[in-house]
């Protein structure tokens, strides 16, 4: 009979301790609460810098927001803690809906309509989505229980409380099934086989033949157990790193929008006295509110070049290690104390360790980036304290008086181009392409055979192109990421004022540097040029038919994604298409790939500092290269294309060659 489907909410409890009931879920949410203002006041008051949290495109947070914080799909990249992760949270969001819709018909349909819709087949339907849905989050749980104390990957945090937090949860879901067991036990409905937890449990009592008597007896401790756990855990939230919870998808709303190949700029040279960030006042809310959203999952350590070779550097640290500063300077500011005393934020070699590389931000799965507090410190010991090894300081003097990262100089501008018909660019007259060489493809021996194959192709595809020629100044990129702020703000104007002259349709660079500060950053000095990198030309001329491609090449080929292209601009499919042009190619993937490349280790201006202590990046990540046995070994970056060739030869590999695509792609033709 059908409306015998359903059940009395209060069953064996007694309808009269609603009230009960109420008052401790009042304290619970009162707790709750008091734990978020709290929070909020560090939030908001520890930061000096009063930079506001943005909420424009609204649509990309919410789209972001459903994808990566309902959905886990940065978390679903990894199996094993993806789907425990997801179990867990869909397994508590149903539980909670589930609670919420009894609310909802106890408090509201049934003494305002006379209306109860938890019962017949919806109820049957309910009841098994809920222990569908506790059962998930339960194998979730001891997947966790499992991780943390049989796998203990190296990259978790060992503490009592997340111990003490995942018992908690299994209380909750435990109490809960037992408490469905015991009714279910006792009332002997066989329909309530749908519950199918809490049919499992009224198994297990029907053979051990428990007593009724006893069996309701306990159902009603049970069930007082159940709730004052459960509630006790919602206080608790607040003062636990259960917060990310909360701030985790609050996060991601928030930093969704924020590319990470952007760095923000400093935009009052003439009017502020201090910059970068010295102690953590200086950071903005939004970086604060990173600190809090940090789950401590560790997959931005597992990712990080610098850790894996051994640097003294660890995204994940980074984050705890400010985060601790964060909540000490809190306590003092509570305290009616100043927080001048908060000392150096981080150790000098964790801050030069960094390649830039911005596979932590890439893999965290709330969109945290601890190269952007990084970069904040590396400003501020650049610009305020002077402090960066002696190569650093001729590298800026290079660039300040000669404009290029090598110290040559405006005169030797062309010289890579002797013998090699290319036009130079002039005011008035019109060209196509705007072929933005670089310091690299200008002045490096091997860097400017590849900027001559790119010439070549270009000329062989009838293309429209010049060069600046003398004119072409240093994009400015390496002092950014080195930064000096000053000076690559300097020869950015500059280069956007002499651009800004000039009568071209778009601009092609060989370099990905140069490709995503021409393209992405000098916008924000008011720059508005169409930039494409030049695998995205070759693409187009291939496809068109202008480029043909004559020889077939039996080759094995590796291609290593340079970060600024792949990670930073998306750009990963267009290189292959150009390598698979080749008839007789085979492309390999070398572990690392696309968006979850690996750098080279030249990055964030390591090309011109000193080792810092570890293995070398460049060996680390060729080593894992070589795994796929490629033939050749093939970049699109100058950079890149240099690291390699060093490691080939420390790590005895002559065998193997390594050349840009331009370059397989010339020798194709
Ligand atoms: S940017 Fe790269 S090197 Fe720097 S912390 Fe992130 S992952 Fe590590
Ligand atoms: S910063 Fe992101 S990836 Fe790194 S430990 Fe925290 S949540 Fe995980």
């Amino acid at each position: 009979m059908e409306h015998m489907w359903t059940r009395e909410i209060f069953w064996n409890v007694g309808a009269d301790k609603k009230i009960i009931v109420y008052c401790l879920a009042l304290i619970a949410l009162g707790v709750f609460s008091y734990g978020i203002y709290r929070r909020y006041f560090l939030w908001r008051k520890v930061s000096l810098n009063k930079g506001r949290i943005s909420f424009d495109v609204l649509g990309k947070r919410v789209r972001s927001l459903i994808i990566d914080g309902l959905f886990q799909r940065r978390l679903l990249r990894e199996y094993y803690p993806g789907l425990m992760h997801a179990f867990i949270l869909w397994g508590f969001i149903i539980l909670l809906l589930g609670t919420i819709t009894i609310a909802v018909q106890e408090d509201l349909t049934i003494p305002v309509m006379g209306i109860s819709f938890l019962k017949g087949q919806f109820y049957l339907f309910y009841k098994f989505i809920l222990n569908i849905a506790g059962l998930l989050a339960l194998a979730g749980i001891l997947m966790a229980l499992v991780r943390r104390y049989v796998l203990r990957p190296d990259r978790l945090s060992r503490s009592a409380e997340q111990g003490v937090i995942l018992m908690w949860i299994l209380m909750i879901l435990v109490t809960g099934f037992i408490v469905e067991g015991l009714r279910i036990y006792s009332l002997k409905n066989s329909w309530e086989v749908w519950s199918i937890g809490g049919w499992i449990v009224s198994q297990v009592l029907t053979r051990l033949s428990a007593h009724n008597g006893s069996a309701l007896a306990a159902h009603e401790v049970v069930w007082w157990v159940h709730l004052i756990i459960a509630l006790g855990f919602l206080a608790y939230i607040p003062f636990s790193r259960l917060i990310h919870l909360i701030t985790s998808s609050a996060n991601i709303f928030i930093n969704a929008p924020t590319s990470q190949a952007v760095l923000s700029p400093i935009l009052n040279f003439d009017t502020s006295d201090s910059f970068g960030v010295s102690t953590v006042k200086d950071f903005t809310p939004r970086q604060i509110f990173d600190f809090d959203a940090c789950t401590q999952c560790g997959r931005c350590q597992d990712n990080c070049p610098a850790y894996i070779s051994e640097k003294p550097l660890s995204p994940k640290k980074v984050i705890e290690e400010l985060k601790a500063r964060w909540l000490e300077a809190g306590k003092l500011m509570k305290g009616g104390k100043t927080v001048e005393g908060n000392g150096s934020l981080l150790e000098e070699d964790v801050i030069w360790a960094c390649t830039l590389c911005m596979a932590c931000a890439e893999s965290c799965p709330v969109y945290i980036s601890s190269f952007e507090k990084i970069m904040e410190l590396r400003r501020n010991l650049v610009l305020m304290k002077s402090t960066f090894f002696p190569e650093i300081a001729t590298f800026f003097r290079d660039v300040e008086t000669f404009g290029d990262t090598f110290g040559r100089g405006r005169a030797y501008r062309e010289d890579w181009a002797i013998g090699i018909d290319v036009k130079r660019i002039s005011d008035g007259e019109h060209t196509d392409i705007l072929f933005w060489v670089g310091c690299q493809g200008t002045f490096h021996d091997r860097n400017n055979r590849v900027a001559g194959s790119l010439a070549e192709l270009f000329r062989a595809a009838g293309a429209d192109f010049g060069i600046l020629g003398k004119e072409e100044y240093c994009c400015g990129d390496p002092m950014r990421r080195v930064g000096n702020e000053y000076l690559f703000q300097k020869a950015a104007r500059r280069n956007i004022e002499l651009l800004g002259r000039l009568n071209f349709k778009r601009i092609v660079t060989y370099c990905p540097h140069c490709f995503n500060t021409l393209k992405n950053e000098y916008p924000q000095f008011g720059a508005r040029f169409e930039v494409l990198h030049y695998t995205e030309l070759l693409r187009d001329l291939i496809r068109g038919g202008n480029l043909k491609i004559a020889k077939d090449m039996q080759k094995s080929i590796a291609y290593h994604d340079p970060c600024y292209l792949a990670r930073a601009n998306g750009i990963h499919g267009m290189p292959r298409e150009i390598l698979r042009a080749i008839p007789g190619v085979r492309l390999v993937e070398p572990g690392h790939s696309r968006r979850e490349t690996f750098c080279c280790g030249a990055g964030g201006g390591h090309m011109w500092m000193r080792e810092i202590p570890g293995k070398k990046i460049n060996e680390v990540r060729l080593e894992e290269m070589m795994n796929a046995q490629p033939a050749i070994i093939t970049t699109s970056c100058p950079y890149c294309l240099i690291m390699f060739e060093d490691g080939v030869k420390s790590l005895g590999l002559e065998g193997t060659q390594c050349l840009d695509v331009g370059e397989v792609i010339r020798d194709a033709l």
